[in-house]
């Protein structure tokens, strides 16, 4: 390197944040107006808008695949700490492909919006509703006790199947939904894929014993003394044996 090329000053590194801009703009993101442009406050908009778009499905602003993947680890690690139940429902809407051949793709997709906001309407706050995939949904309930599970499950499948959703043209269609629900076993470790695998084999049997229903796993009764928990949580007599 030349003496001379070493004292020129390297320009100031620059943020490219106009495809971020752009994005959080066609989403309809608001950013601080009282905030100059590349001020931390500002900055810290801008990250806390992409993370909010990167967790969102599109189409239902529902929570996306990846947000409730999150959602059912937290899950995990909670009722693993807590011992308290929690009901993992699948959905999955009855004969979608008859709605998408009938009325067309476009919509298809009103429907799945429109069940998405139902879905959204009968649970709680702390609950999450995410669409997994096509016109799949998941829903998890954290702190669910069993009675709490059935009658959450049907106040669902009732809103779906009462709701006239209009779609384009003014044409009324309506839907029905399947739903199957596991709890996850409470005081063990469980796993994303095999909890949502027990609620899924729910969710076949609700479609082949005849759709439009909600099929529940029965929950275990785990009869666990207060000393066995303790013991789960390292409280354990071998732990001062080096
Ligand atoms: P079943 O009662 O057994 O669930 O019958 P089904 O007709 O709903 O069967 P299936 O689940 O196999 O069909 C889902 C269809 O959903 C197939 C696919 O074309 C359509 N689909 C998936 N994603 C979208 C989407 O985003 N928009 C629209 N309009 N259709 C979708
Ligand atoms: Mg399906
Ligand atoms: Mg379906």
């Amino acid at each position: 390197m030349s003496a001379r090329a070493a004292a020129e000053p390297k320009p100031a590194p620059t943020l490219k944040l106009q495809v971020a801009l752009q994005l959080l703009s066609q989403a309809g993101h608001p950013l601080p107006t009282d905030a100059p442009q590349g001020s931390l406050r500002w900055l810290q908009a801008v990250i806390d808008g992409l993370c909010d778009l990167s967790s969102r499905d599109v189409l239902t602003g529902l929570s996306n695949r990846r947000q409730f993947e999150l959602a059912i680890t937290r899950e995990i690690d909670r009722v693993a700490r807590a011992g308290e139940p929690a009901l993992v429902l699948m959905v999955d809407i009855d004969h979608f492909k008859k709605v998408n051949d009938t009325h067309g793709h476009a919509a298809g997709d009103e429907v799945i919006k429109a069940v998405g906001q139902a879905l959204q309407d009968c649970v709680r706050p702390m609950d999450t509703v995410a669409r997994f995939g096509g016109e799949e949904f998941a829903i998890i309930l954290p702190n669910c006790p069993p009675a709490f599970g059935q009658t959450v499950a049907e106040r669902i499948r009732l809103k779906v199947q009462r709701r006239a959703i209009t779609v384009a043209q003014g044409v009324d269609v309506g839907v029905t939904i399947s739903i199957g629900g596991a709890f996850v076993p409470q005081w063990v470790r469980s796993s994303a894929p095999l909890w949502i695998e027990r609620a899924d084999q729910q969710l076949y049997r609700a479609k082949t014993e005849g759709r439009n229903r909600a099929c529940l796993e029965q929950p275990t009764v785990s009869l666990v003394s207060a000393e066995e928990k303790g013991l789960l949580f390292g409280t354990s007599q071998f732990q001062d044996i080096e």
